[in-house]
């Protein structure tokens, strides 16, 4: 199986326990804090740690969805933690970031699936930081358009959503999701306020093809989405759904082509390529253009 065979040189991280990546560590453990880094088993987790960016995870670490693909557990926990906003945007202010990622388990148990939470969380981090600019991942929350529309009103500066995969492929590998109920969130984020930046990301690798992504990159500029990740699948373990290919890291930088072809503002694509990685310069890139 594929799994077993040794991964592309490309891949090869320094593994490196920085002092930033200790204080990072501590600061989350002390806030009892989650940080998609470390559930999802991101290969960039030193890099990105010892530069002192962190993607935290808020809504707890159980999810009530199970992607194929994903790390994270499956579960209910039917909790929610009305201080986990304050305690975001303190560890934000810790690590001094000058741009935060924000993203959630999936919440199916709730009736806004997080939603305001997730307002809040923007709200406190303004209040406390108010140069630092705000993203956040969020979920589809089946449809729930009222939902979705307090995490607009809270304004950060950029709404992400990940369509994941081709829709094909979506009831193998995400069947709680809809491929309809991604697209729409996107319409309804523009509807409701032009001026956020939106963007998705696709992982490659699962057995889609070229004209598959293709058309997603489509569907996507449609609804004016503006920045796009494209990053190659890694099984977290051998239990998650099977790798079918790597990419070349030409074939990245065909999609990468591709996709301003179609008019996105930023594409960021690569073999370690994950939503949030460097986000940061991602919406620095797309304001310039
Ligand atoms: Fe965390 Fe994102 Fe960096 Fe991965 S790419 S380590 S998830 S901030
Ligand atoms: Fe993982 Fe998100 Fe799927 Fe939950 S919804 S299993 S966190 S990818």
């Amino acid at each position: 199986p594929i799994l077993l065979q040794k991964k592309p040189d490309w891949f090869k991280v320094r593994r490196e326990h920085g002092e930033n990546f200790r204080d990072l560590k501590r600061i989350m453990r002390g806030l009892s804090l989650h940080t998609v880094c470390e559930e999802a088993r991101c290969p960039n987790i030193y890099e990105c740690w010892n530069q002192r960016t962190a993607t935290v995870m808020i809504l707890g670490d159980l999810c009530t969805r199970a992607c194929r693909f994903c790390n994270v557990r499956w579960g209910r926990s039917s909790i929610v933690d009305y201080e986990e906003p304050v305690r975001v945007a303190e560890a934000i202010a810790a690590m001094g970031l000058d741009f935060a990622v924000i993203t959630s388990v999936n919440r199916d148990d709730l009736p806004d699936g997080g939603a305001s939470i997730f307002a809040a969380t923007i709200r406190e981090i303004r209040r406390r930081l108010p140069e630092c600019g705000i993203e956040v991942l969020i979920p589809d929350f089946q449809g729930n358009w009222q939902a979705l529309r307090l995490v607009v009103e809270a304004r950060p500066d950029v709404i992400a959503h990940n369509v994941e995969t081709v829709p094909r492929l979506f009831r193998k590998i995400q069947p709680w999701d809809r491929y309809e109920w991604s697209l729409e969130l996107f319409s309804q984020v523009k509807a409701i306020d032009p001026e956020i930046i939106t963007k998705s990301g696709v992982i490659v690798g699962m057995g889609e093809t070229k004209e598959e992504l293709v058309q997603v990159m489509r569907d996507l500029r449609e609804r004016d989405v503006g920045i796009l990740t494209i990053g190659q699948y890694l099984p977290p373990t051998p239990r998650h759904y099977p790798l079918d290919r790597y990419y070349l890291p030409e074939e990245f930088d065909e999609l990468r082509a591709i996709g301003y072809e179609l008019g996105f503002g930023h594409v960021e694509a690569g073999p370690l390529v994950r939503s949030s990685y460097r986000a940061g310069e991602q919406v620095a890139a797309f304001r310039q253009r």
